[in-house]
């Protein structure tokens, strides 16, 4: 089973993707851990891409769809939740090709429903808790660059919604009530 997880920042996709992992033996695919772990090991991509990342801005459609590939030609038989990608729809696409490359499909993409005001409360008071347990917020979670990455959702990727609609493979679910009642609504969706 592969299953993209949409929806704006802050929508939860990351805390019900690794929900989704635990005890299935599905793969998490979070292009923005990746980006990350680029930055931290300070490689040249890494390098490339942390000043758009801080910004909000998305990077370009070839390094996420590499990123992408490379996951999916080491272990083209696993079930995956995408989780940050695709975010435009010339990733979509690319997706679409990929699968088919290795003789997989997509499922289903499942948008996380949630209203903007609740996304900012959850953004800065995410990287606030980061603070006060000790650690650092992520760069990138801040007011301008929230705002930054709104836009590039709206603009960008919320065209999905109804290119996965077209497709019949869209599905969603109310992504604003407790972490544990959205997984259950999550599950529900995905027959799991
Ligand atoms: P995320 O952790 O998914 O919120 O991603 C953090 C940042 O990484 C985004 O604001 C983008 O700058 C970049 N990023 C992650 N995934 C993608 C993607 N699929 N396409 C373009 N940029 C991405």
């Amino acid at each position: 089973m592969n299953i993209i997880l949409l929806g704006p920042p802050g929508a939860g996709k990351g805390t019900q993707a690794r929900r989704l992992v635990d005890g299935r033996g599905m793969v998490q695919l979070s292009t923005g851990d990746m980006l990350r772990e680029a930055r931290t090991s300070g490689t040249e991509m890494g390098r490339v891409v942390a000043d758009v990342m801080d910004r909000g801005d998305l990077v370009t459609d070839e390094i996420v769809i590499g990123l992408i590939r490379e996951k999916l030609e080491a272990a083209p038989e696993k079930s995956y939740i995408f989780d940050g990608f695709p975010r435009t729809l010339k990733q979509a696409d690319a997706l679409g090709d990929l699968l088919a490359e290795f003789g997989q499909k997509l499922d289903v993409a499942l948008e996380l429903r949630v209203n903007d005001e609740a996304l900012v409360e959850r953004i800065v008071g995410r990287a606030r808790e980061a603070v006060a347990a000790g650690g650092e917020a992520r760069a990138d979670d801040n007011e301008e660059s929230l705002k930054t990455r709104l836009l590039a959702y709206y603009k960008m990727t919320s065209p999905l919604v109804g290119y996965y609609y077209a497709k019949g493979l869209y599905a969603r679910t109310d992504g604003l009530a407790s972490i544990e009642e959205v997984s259950k609504g999550v599950r529900e969706k995905l027959g799991l």
